[in-house]
């Protein structure tokens, strides 16, 4: 989704730009003056971590659940989880932190690096090309990922890498289009003004 027709979080709003105007995540390493969207800076990570600050905007999380987005196959596995009653305990750690709700719902829309082996999975490159749009969404139906609230999460530091892992889930938001979470992001902005 283009990133002009998703409106912003404040937070987000004042993190740096790159050349196309795209906000630059807190966790995003630099090479000059080229943001290399697709990496996480080791630093940056793991000062988020010690301070809790969101991955995405560097401002301070308040104490509470925390969100991330998760890819298609973790959010299969939480969807099946919660449908079957079962707590979800996730205990792969993963290198992603966790960020604002306001923060991950844009993120979730607008950021083509997060999640990104199942984004692929929902363009049209595994798809006839004379598939609708409409017909391909329902194809990928849940596929894509979610954004998900957790209650905490817990994160190490070690020589090399910065890990974190989340624990009980409390908000479960499947996405299988890019748009699907336009009116939340909306919503939680609202609240804030
Ligand atoms: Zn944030």
């Amino acid at each position: 989704m283009r990133f002009e027709t998703v409106p912003m979080p404040q937070s987000v709003e004042e993190r740096p730009r790159d050349v196309r105007g795209y906000p630059v995540p807190a966790i995003t390493p630099w090479e000059g003056d080229q943001p290399q969207f697709a990496l996480t800076d080791y630093d940056r990570s793991a000062n988020c971590a010690r301070q809790r600050l969101c991955s995405v905007c560097n401002v301070l999380m308040p104490r509470g659940p925390v969100w991330r987005v998760v890819g298609g196959p973790e959010s299969a596995a939480i969807g099946e989880a919660l449908a079957a009653g079962r707590p979800y305990r996730n205990m792969a750690p993963t290198l992603e932190g966790p960020g604002h709700r306001a923060c991950m719902l844009y993120a979730s829309m607008v950021c083509p690096y997060l999640a990104r082996p199942n984004a692929r999975r929902g363009t049209s490159a595994q798809t006839p090309d004379d598939m609708t749009s409409h017909v391909v969404r329902g194809a990928v139906r849940g596929s894509m990922g979610a954004v998900v609230g957790f209650a905490d999460y817990e994160f190490a530091v070690s020589a090399s890498q910065v890990v974190f892992r989340f624990v009980d889930v409390v908000e479960f938001l499947p996405h299988d289009v890019a748009d699907a979470h336009l009116d939340e992001l909306r919503a939680e902005l609202a609240k804030g003004r």
